[in-house]
């Protein structure tokens, strides 16, 4: 019978057990596309599956892993032949459809990105829904108004893997970038990474007051709660914030006041069920408006065997920028 390698999260009368193991080709799940997986990642939400934090799993046993690159080896959609180089972002991957962190996946040719032609899987997985939903929140702020002309723009849980990615982008798309992290000693990171100005993460995790002095004409909150509502309280006249983390908790103590008051705007970003034309949108802007240099700084890599105590870290806050996992 064949079988691949994968991280499998399975449920025990404890709670869950996650090990790396052989998988049997016959168990994979219905799609149309399968693939070699050649390089996946490690997201905060990976983290929250391998420890069973969050209930993001729904389906056991369950391959985790939320996002891949890797080459068709077989494919009966129209739009898909064996050899094309793909990326895979969500749609359940990893949550409700068996994941990344395995050598062979089968999925819908409907979830499946082209890898564009600049970039290796491993760029792509550098990358990855970290990077992709940065550019999805950048999108926002742009069609929401938030030019650099505006004023300075904030990023939140900036050393993390979203906050990375999004002070390099928005500092190569010439904005401002004003760092806030919990991890001062990540300054000289964060300024190489172009940020303008860093800010201690507790200026932004006292009580929210229900408007603060007008600092920024948007931003990009990866840590929710009250970071994210001392953001919009510090918002501009006519600014609006993307909001696409929960790392710091998944309540929001604010009032209505800076959107009745400041017109400012509070725009959500998804990154898993996203409309296919706007995520190849945000692919194709990350081939060309990133610096590559800078997301390769910011990357580390890992084995297979490695995930489980990496998924660990992150969750608690200890991974700075990006891992990639390299799939043997
Ligand atoms: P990381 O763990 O890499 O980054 C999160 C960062 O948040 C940390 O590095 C830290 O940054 C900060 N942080 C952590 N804990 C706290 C806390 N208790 N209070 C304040 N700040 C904290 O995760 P990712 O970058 O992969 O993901 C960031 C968030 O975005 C997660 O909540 C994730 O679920 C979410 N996400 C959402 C997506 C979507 O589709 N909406 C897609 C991808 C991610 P620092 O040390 O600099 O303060």
């Amino acid at each position: 019978m064949p079988t691949f390698q994968a991280i499998v999260i399975d449920k025990v009368e404890s709670g869950q057990s996650v090990r790396l193991t052989d998988f049997d080709d016959k168990d994979l799940m219905d799609g149309d596309v399968t693939v070699r997986v050649e390089w996946s990642t490690l997201n905060y939400k990976d983290g929250l599956a391998l420890t069973g934090k969050a209930p993001v799993v729904r389906r056991f046993p369950m391959i985790a892993g939320v996002d891949f690159a890797g080459t068709v080896e077989s494919s009966s959609h129209p739009a898909w032949r064996a050899g094309d180089k793909v990326i895979l972002n969500g749609w359940g991957l990893g949550e409700t459809h068996l994941g990344a962190y395995a050598q062979k996946a089968r999925v819908k040719g409907d979830w499946l990105i082209r890898l564009p032609a600049r970039m290796s899987a491993r760029d792509a997985m550098a990358i990855g829904t970290a990077g992709y939903t940065a550019m999805l929140a950048a999108m926002a702020l742009e069609r929401a108004g938030v030019t650099p002309a505006r004023g300075p723009v904030v990023v939140t849980g900036a050393a993390g893997g979203v906050g990375s990615v999004a002070v390099a982008l928005l500092a190569k798309l010439g904005y401002a970038v004003t760092a806030s992290t919990g991890r001062p000693a990540e300054a000289p990171y964060l300024k190489g990474l172009g940020a303008a100005e860093v800010i201690e993460r507790k200026a932004l995790s006292g009580s929210p007051r229900p408007l603060g002095k007008e600092r920024w004409a948007g931003g990009i909150d990866t840590v929710g709660s009250t970071t994210l509502a001392n953001v919009l309280a510090m918002t501009r006249y006519g600014g609006s914030v993307a909001a696409c983390g929960l790392a710091g908790g998944m309540d929001l103590p604010v009032t209505v006041a800076p959107f009745i008051l400041r017109g400012v705007s509070l725009l959500g970003i998804d990154s898993v069920m996203c409309p296919l034309p706007l995520r190849q949108e945000a692919w194709r802007r990350l081939e060309t408006e990133l610096d590559r240099g800078k997301i390769a700084a910011m990357t580390s890599e890992i084995a297979l065997a490695d995930v489980i105590d990496a998924g660990r870290r992150i969750v608690e806050g200890q991974v700075r920028g990006r891992i990639v996992v390299k799939i043997p």
